[in-house]
C-alpha cells in the first residue's frame, strides 16, 4: 500500500514512512493512493467478531509492506489489553434507535487512546527497524496530549513535546499530561489557543532543516495511522446494528468524522455523517453556507473541540474535489492567506451528499447532559453532550442514530456538575492525580522560542 499527499507535490510513501513523518513534506496530508475495498460478506461477518480481529482486518490493508501480520496482530492485542471494556468500543442503547458508541475505555479515558495505543507501538517498532530517533511534537486541545504521553512515555529513542493552550483545558486533562513520570515527556503550556499550537507545529514542519535535524513527527490526527485505526469502530458499530447508521460525531479537527468517510470509502454502508460542533462552528458554517472561514476560538465547556482550523478537512476537500491535488494545494494556500475559502459548488455538493452539520452552544449541551441523566441515569461528558444536542436538532427519520461518545465524564467534572448538580464519580484511573507533581514550561506563542526550547531539551 502506497500513500500520496493531498497537495500532490510529495513522493509516494509507505505506511511506515507515513507513520513516522505525520505530515507530508509538501505540507499536505497523506491518503492511500486507492482506498482498500472490503466486500459486503466480509463486513457482515464482523458481527460478533472481536474488536481486535476487525482492527486487524482493516489495518492490515494499510500496513501491508511495512509490518508483518504477526507484528500487527501483536501490537493490536497489546494496545487493547488495558482497556476496561471487553468490547473496546461498546454500543449502548439510550432511547429507541439511539445509541452511544463508548470510545473512552482506554488508559486516558478519551477516544484518542483507541488510535494512539496502536500508533505508539507501531511507531516504536518502525523506529527500531529503521534506527535513529524521533521527536514527536503534538498540539493538543486536551485529550491527544495525555493519550500520546500514555502511548509514548518511557519509550526509547523518542522525545515527546506536547503543547496545550494554557488555561483552556480542564484540570483533569492538564494533570494527566503534566504529572507523567517519564523523562522523555515535555509539556508546554502555550500562551495562546489550540489553533496557535497547531499552527506552530505546522511551522516547525515547514522549517525543513530543523524538522530533519530532529526527525520531527506528528501524532495529531494529521497522521493517517490514526484515521485508519479510528475507521474500525464505524465497522464494528454498523455490524452490531446489522444495518447502516447515521453517525453523529463531536468534531474539532475533523479526524474522527473523516475516519467515518474512510470507512465508507472502504465499502461500509454509512447512512450519514453528522458533524456536531460547539459554538466554535467553523465546520457547521462551512457545510451549511459553503464558506470555510475561521475566527478566534471561544472557550466552551467542551474544550477538546475549541478549534477553528480543522486540519483533516483538507482530506475531505481533496476527496470531494475528485482527488484534485492542484486545486487542494491552491485552496489551502488561499485559506492560509485569507483565513477564508469559498467552496466551489461541486465540492460543497459532494460534501453535502455525505455530511450534515449542526452546532450546539453550552446551554444546549448542558440541557442534553441533564436530559440524558434524568431519562437514563447515565452521565455523559460535554463533548458527547454536544453530539446529542446536534442529533436532536437533526430531527427524526435518520434511524438508527449512533452518537460517538468521545470522553469519560470524569475528565470534565465541573461542566458535568453545572448540568446535573453533582460531579461524576472519579474512576480508578484518575484517582490520586491531584497529589502528583506537575511539570510544564509556560511559553509564549512564538515559533523561535518553542524551537529553542525543543532543541535545548534534546541536547539534554
Ligand atoms: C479530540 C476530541 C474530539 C474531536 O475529535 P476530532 O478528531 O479532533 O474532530 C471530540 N471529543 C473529544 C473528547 C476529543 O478529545
Amino acid at each position: 500500500m502506497k500513500f500520496l499527499s493531498t497537495r500532490g507535490r510529495a513522493p509516494q510513501a509507505s505506511f511506515a514512512d507515513v507513520l513516522l513523518a505525520g505530515l507530508a513534506p509538501d505540507g499536505g496530508l497523506y491518503l492511500p493512493t486507492a482506498w482498500p475495498q472490503l466486500g459486503a460478506a466480509e463486513i457482515a461477518a464482523f458481527r460478533g467478531a472481536r474488536y481486535q480481529d476487525v482492527a486487524f482486518a482493516i489495518l492490515s490493508r494499510f500496513t501491508e509492506g511495512s509490518f508483518s501480520a504477526d507484528e500487527l496482530r501483536a501490537d493490536i492485542e497489546a494496545a487493547y489489553a488495558d482497556f476496561d471494556a471487553k468490547d473496546i468500543a461498546p454500543l449502548v442503547e439510550t432511547a429507541k434507535d439511539e445509541y452511544l458508541l463508548e470510545l473512552f475505555h482506554g488508559p486516558t479515558l478519551a477516544f484518542k487512546d483507541i488510535a494512539l495505543q496502536i500508533l505508539g507501538r507501531l511507531f516504536a517498532r518502525a523506529l527500531a527497524k529503521r534506527g535513529g530517533r524521533a521527536t514527536v511534537v503534538a498540539a493538543t486541545s486536551g485529550d491527544t496530549g495525555s493519550a500520546a504521553i500514555a502511548a509514548l512515555g518511557g519509550l526509547p529513542n523518542i522525545q515527546v513535546f506536547v503543547m496545550h493552550p494554557k488555561g483552556r483545558v480542564s484540570d483533569v486533562q492538564r494533570l494527566q499530561m503534566t504529572t507523567s513520570p517519564h523523562a522523555n515527556v515535555h509539556n508546554i503550556a502555550l500562551e495562546g489557543t489550540f489553533d496557535d499550537a497547531q499552527s506552530i507545529v505546522k511551522d516547525l514542519f515547514a522549517d525543513t532543516a530543523f524538522a530533519q535535524e530532529v526527525s520531527l513527527t506528528a501524532v495529531n490526527s494529521i497522521n493517517f495511522a490514526r484515521i485508519a485505526a479510528q475507521a474500525v469502530y464505524y465497522f464494528t458499530a454498523t455490524a452490531a446494528l446489522g444495518q447502516p447508521a447515521t453517525f453523529v460525531v463531536p468534531t474539532g479537527n475533523f479526524g474522527d468524522i473523516f475516519a467515518g468517510e474512510a470507512a465508507s470509502r472502504m465499502g461500509l454502508d454509512v447512512a450519514r455523517l453528522v458533524i456536531a460542533t460547539n459554538s466554535n462552528d467553523i465546520m457547521a458554517r462551512a457545510l451549511n453556507d459553503g464558506v470555510y472561514a475561521s475566527g478566534a476560538a471561544q472557550p466552551t465547556i467542551s474544550p477538546s473541540m475549541d478549534i477553528q482550523v480543522a486540519s483533516n478537512f483538507e482530506r475531505a476537500l481533496f476527496e470531494a474535489s475528485g482527488r484534485d491535488a492542484d486545486w487542494t494545494a491552491a485552496a489551502m494556500s488561499d485559506f492560509a492567506r485569507d483565513r477564508k475559502l469559498v467552496l466551489p459548488r461541486a465540492v460543497i455538493e459532494a460534501l453535502r451528499d455525505r455530511y450534515s452539520a449542526f452546532a450546539a452552544n453550552d446551554d444546549e449541551t448542558r440541557a442534553a447532559i441533564a436530559d440524558t441523566h434524568a431519562r437514563t441515569g447515565r452521565i455523559i461528558d460535554p463533548h458527547t453532550g454536544v453530539a446529542l444536542a446536534a442529533a436532536r436538532k437533526m430531527g427524526h427519520g435518520h434511524a438508527p442514530v449512533v452518537i460517538l461518545s468521545t470522553a469519560h465524564p470524569a475528565k470534565f467534572p465541573d461542566a458535568v456538575a453545572q448540568a446535573i448538580g453533582s460531579q461524576p464519580p472519579v474512576p480508578a484511573r484518575l484517582s490520586g492525580l491531584k497529589n502528583r507533581t506537575e511539570k510544564m514550561e509556560i511559553l509564549p506563542k512564538e515559533l523561535s522560542l518553542i524551537r529553542s526550547f525543543i532543541s535545548s531539551r534534546l541536547r539534554g
